[in-house]
């Protein structure tokens, strides 16, 4: 008697546990203020005409949209300098239409400064391949003149995953290695939003970085925790609107760009 007692209690409690773990929690909510009030009872009152989209032709100059600013063609250096004192860029241009890192010469920037961007480049390591680790075809995308955004042929090639292809450097290990072969041009697309500071150069807002490496997702709105140097914490000096930069890494990293465009955002 007691026994079966005992047992109907543990089973009572059981259940009543059973049922407060199972119980869902009160979800927090959202609110949207746009869909407060009475519910629309037609179609069209919850279809909206303004303001309209501008048309943009994703292939309107020679495969870039017709809203983008070409920073490179394969004619020329136009849109670009040499970072360390401003001259013409002596980086060899190719006769395929694109151009490869003179080793040694250092890096080269935009003429312009971009805050907010959308990005396209493609970008290629030799068939040839040389070096290992960080020294095989290591160059690299600077957003706003600071934040990289790794490239490098990882084809076979180990080192540490936040320095590898499309890594934030030393920041954020990408989401998957989507090089094509070594030798083949991979495509970089990669929107980025810049931090803000307030008027003391507080940092009030994370920039971000996406990025899609011949069409996959490896940096998903990943979060800027400041610049990307190879020795050290990341920083986090104020800035405005800066160059894009591309990197010379000093040890014939060989790699060659092309089809490079813009858009600002
Ligand atoms: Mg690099």
């Amino acid at each position: 008697m007691i026994r079966t007692g005992l047992i109907l209690l543990l089973g009572f409690l059981f259940a009543a546990c059973g049922q407060k773990v199972l119980k869902p929690p009160t979800p927090p909510g959202i609110s949207y203020p746009e869909y407060q009030g009475e519910e629309p009872t037609t179609p069209e009152a919850t279809e909206v005409y303004e303001p309209v989209p501008p048309v943009v032709a994703p292939r309107g100059q020679n495969g870039a949209p017709s809203d983008a600013l070409v920073l490179f063609d394969g004619s020329g250096f136009e849109e670009w300098i040499m970072t360390r004192d401003s001259s013409e860029v002596i980086w060899h241009l190719n006769k395929d239409g694109g151009m490869t890192v003179r080793d040694t010469a250092g890096d080269i920037q935009t003429k312009r400064n971009f805050g907010d961007l959308q990005l396209h480049l493609e970008w290629r390591s030799p068939a040839d391949i040389q070096g290992e680790g960080q020294g095989r075809a290591n160059s690299g995308v600077f957003l706003n003149n600071l934040y990289e955004v790794q490239i490098l042929d990882n084809n076979d090639n180990k080192t540490y995953v936040n320095g590898q292809v499309a890594s934030v450097y030393k920041q954020h290990i990408p989401l998957a290695m989507a090089s094509v072969p070594s030798g083949e041009w991979n495509t970089y697309d990669i929107i980025y939003r810049a931090p803000d500071f307030d008027a003391d150069g507080n940092k009030v807002k994370s920039g971000t970085i996406t990025v899609i490496h011949n069409g996959v997702l490896v940096q998903d709105h990943v979060e800027i925790k400041g610049t990307t140097p190879y020795i050290g914490w990341p920083k986090n000096p104020p800035h405005g609107k800066g160059p894009i930069r591309l990197q010379d890494h000093g040890d014939n990293s060989r790699v060659s760009y092309r089809n490079i465009w813009i858009r600002e955002l």
